[in-house]
């Protein structure tokens, strides 16, 4: 077993990463790969949570254009979360890892109910534990749901995984010369107005001394590289 940095982490994707190259659904290719990557860090002792968006599904913003109701909207982004979450437990599963699904608007057929101190029990048995339906409220993102979780359940490190390699000092699609940061602190991001997450949810994690590391997800390895502090995987904002 190689050394960790990290007791428990809370790795956070996004819906529209699941959908794979068509933008929509769920790719099964996809989730086979998220679900080895997870593996791999569970197998060395790491404690996971794992918040998962509802892009690929539903956002509530954009059901405003379709004539759905903010609030409505959002509620149904919510419940696509729930969704994600449970194919990725599903996936997880079949990796041969224990799981719970752990949602934060009560489907008690479905899963159970977000309770922190139940989680929190979750993890210390090496269970995967995913957080479904967002904060429960809404106007919040899954990136806040992570910052929120992360907090509660006294996570080490917010892993964002993305399909990009870090924070860049440009967008590197459109520069050629940008170049990724190994580490920067919350301030810096402030003040460069890099990307990073929505206010709410850095501010959050700012606040609470909680650490972000963004890296590509879709690359093979990285998360296991992430979690054993390899600096050439990632940005680690601090
Ligand atoms: N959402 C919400 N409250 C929350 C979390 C999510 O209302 O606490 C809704 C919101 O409409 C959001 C959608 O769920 O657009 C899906 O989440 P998000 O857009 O963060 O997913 P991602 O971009 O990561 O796929």
């Amino acid at each position: 077993m190689t050394p960790t940095n990290y007791k428990r982490i809370l790795l956070k994707l996004s819906g529209e990463a699941l959908a794979g190259p068509s933008g929509y659904n769920i790719d099964p290719a996809v989730l086979e790969q998220y679900s080895k990557e997870v593996k791999q860090v569970v197998d060395l002792g790491v404690e996971v949570a794992i918040v998962i968006g509802g892009g690929n599904i539903f956002r509530g913003v954009s059901g405003e254009r379709s004539g759905i109701d903010r609030v409505q909207g959002d509620y149904m982004g919510m419940l696509a979360t729930v969704i994600n979450a449970m194919a990725i437990q599903s996936s997880l599963e079949k990796q041969g890892l224990y799981t719970r699904v752990m949602s934060a608007i009560k489907m008690e057929q479905v899963c159970e109910p977000y309770v922190r101190r139940r989680a929190v029990r979750h993890l210390e048995k090496g269970r995967v534990v995913i957080f479904g339906a967002g904060t429960g409220n809404p106007y919040f993102t899954t990136d806040s749901t992570a910052a929120l979780r992360a907090i509660e359940i006294e996570a080490d490190v917010v892993l964002k995984g993305t399909k990009v390699n870090g924070v860049y000092t440009a967008d590197p699609m459109k520069d050629k010369t940008a170049t990724r940061y190994t580490s920067i602190s919350f301030q810096d991001v402030y003040e460069k107005k890099l990307n990073v997450m929505d206010l709410t949810a850095f501010t959050l994690c700012q606040e609470n001394n909680l650490p972000i590391i963004v890296f590509n997800m879709n690359e093979p390895g990285s998360l296991l590289r992430v979690v054993q502090g390899d600096e050439g995987t990632g940005t680690l904002i601090k």
